[in-house]
């Protein structure tokens, strides 16, 4: 590339970085008892602390500072031994106090990653597993912070705020600028997602905002050292709805620079129904929050008892789950991805194949395939015991019952909750392996087709499916295929 080329929408790269707030679940808030729950009459769960009234003394929540330990541990981050909180001062109805207590210079983590494994990246976007290897994300840095209160604008021009959401504790997880596609982004929200699930720190639902995300994006020619002027997104609520408000932003910048123009820092909203993001504010100065530690509020040791507390929680991640459940089970990688992806899912299943982990291929095969295909709505866990599919997978793979009887015991079993034996009895599917009795269906079939015996004997092999199809018909579907097949084979070779 010289410098007299014109440059081509190719020529650019992106750079993204990401902000997410995440609400820890606590029972109470971060620095009173007030309840933290999501709901509730407006501004029932407030006191003198979460108001902001003068002379109160707020006492932080120890499960939060847990909670946010353990994530960083599930992170890879450091944990500092020693952090504090400081006061954000900023003015905004939304907050009593007129500065938000949260942590400035001594956050509680520093570094990690999230990374960003195949099965995290939309559907449509997910490469071949054999050909991109697991990205990292870098992760600046984690802090605990208090929420703000909600505010509501009404019909008539006047507005109203609920404090029920003030003061719950609320989690930062800030991002380095590692991610380079809007897909990256949707994988970096479902990774880091998922985690949090499986640590219990928070439901992590972005359309009921217990996870918030702020996008910083900016666009360089490619080669280029020095981040472009970067746009700051705001008001996304899911995690296609980042991938959609990316895709469109990145156009719109590199539109700006093709025609000639010029990047200015702005803030922007993202608007999912017409598909666009608009202009929110342009670059106002530096904001200077006045950051200084809160002098109500001892810093924190984390090094006695909290940090023991939360390493004690630590779970298995998803990562190590997966290779779990291929060596214990023999499901497949791809298997075991889709299961780990899911920590209920991933239980339902142990317990499913747990009374024969030689079968796990099979009940991963029904609960993956045929209950996800027949799964209607929100439904994500069969209503059966998990104990049904081990039974199935073992009445299928010892003959007892053939691939066409299985799928119709499944459907009967999610729809009835009855066990596979007791259907199999009941709807007289039995597979027929007594070999008498398939003798006289191979007989009737060999007489009552001559063509498909000379074929056999003339050498064509597969003549002996069409026989064999015969007898399963004779059979109503319920004869054993593979021993029809041998005794096929053994008498026409007579
Ligand atoms: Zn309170």
């Amino acid at each position: 590339m010289t410098a007299t080329a014109p440059l081509t929408a190719a020529d650019y790269e992106v750079v993204i970085g990401l902000e997410v707030h995440c609400q820890l679940k606590t029972n109470t808030k971060m620095f009173c008892s007030c309840k933290n729950e999501f709901g509730g009459a407006s501004n029932s769960h407030v006191c003198p602390v979460c108001l902001g009234l003068p002379g109160v003394l707020p006492v932080p929540n120890e499960e939060a500072i847990v909670k946010t330990i353990l994530t960083g541990e599930m992170l890879g981050c450091q944990i500092a031994t020693r952090c504090k909180f400081d006061r954000k001062n900023y003015f905004y109805p939304d907050m009593p106090k007129n500065y938000q207590i949260s942590q400035y210079d001594e956050p509680l983590c520093l570094g990690g990653a999230v990374t960003l494994d195949l099965l995290a990246y939309p559907k449509d976007a997910q490469k071949d597993p054999a050909t991109v290897e697991d990205k990292p994300i870098r992760l600046v840095r984690i802090h605990l912070e208090e929420d703000v209160a909600k505010s509501f604008h009404f019909d008539d021009g006047t507005s109203g705020i609920d404090f029920n959401r003030a003061g719950t504790p609320l989690m930062e997880i800030v991002s380095e600028a590692d991610i380079s596609t809007p897909e990256e982004a949707f994988a970096y929200l479902s990774a880091l997602k998922q985690i949090l699930v499986y640590g219990g720190v928070s439901d992590a639902d972005m359309e009921k905002g217990q996870m918030r995300c702020d996008v910083n994006i900016s666009i360089r020619p490619r080669g280029q050292k020095e981040f472009g002027t970067k746009c700051e997104l705001k008001n996304l609520n899911s995690i296609s709805g980042v991938r959609r408000a990316l895709k469109y932003e990145i156009a719109r910048q590199i539109d700006v620079v093709l025609s000639g123009g010029k990047i200015e820092q702005q803030t922007r909203r993202w608007d999912d129904d017409k598909g666009e993001t608009t202009l929110m504010r342009t670059k106002e100065k530096a904001h200077d929050y006045r950051y200084f530690p809160d002098p109500d509020i001892q810093p924190v040791r984390t090094d006695r008892g909290l940090y023991e507390r939360a390493q004690q929680r630590l779970p298995e991640l998803p990562k190590a789950k997966k290779v779990r459940l291929v060596q214990t089970f023999g499901v497949s990688s791809y298997q075991a991805g889709v299961l780990a992806a899911d920590a209920a899912l991933a239980d339902y299943f142990e317990k499913a194949a747990a009374p024969k982990p030689a079968n796990g291929a099979a009940v991963a095969n029904f609960l993956l395939n045929d209950f996800l295909a027949m799964a209607t709505g929100d439904e994500t866990l069969p209503k059966v015991a998990p104990e049904f599919f081990s039974e199935l997978a073992e009445l299928s793979s010892s003959g007892q019952i053939n691939s066409k009887q299985a799928k119709e015991v499944f459907a009967q079993m999610i729809a009835t909750g009855k066990s596979p034996t007791a259907l199999v009895k009941e709807l007289g599917l039995a597979q027929v392996s007594d070999v008498g009795q398939l003798e006289a269906f191979c007989d009737q079939a060999i007489a009552a087709n001559p063509k498909s015996v000379a074929d056999f004997k003339a050498g064509k092999q597969n003549a002996v499916n069409a026989l064999k199809g015969q007898v399963m018909k004779l059979s109503k579907g319920t004869a054993n295929p593979q021993l029809v097949g041998e005794i096929l084979v053994r008498k026409l070779s007579a």
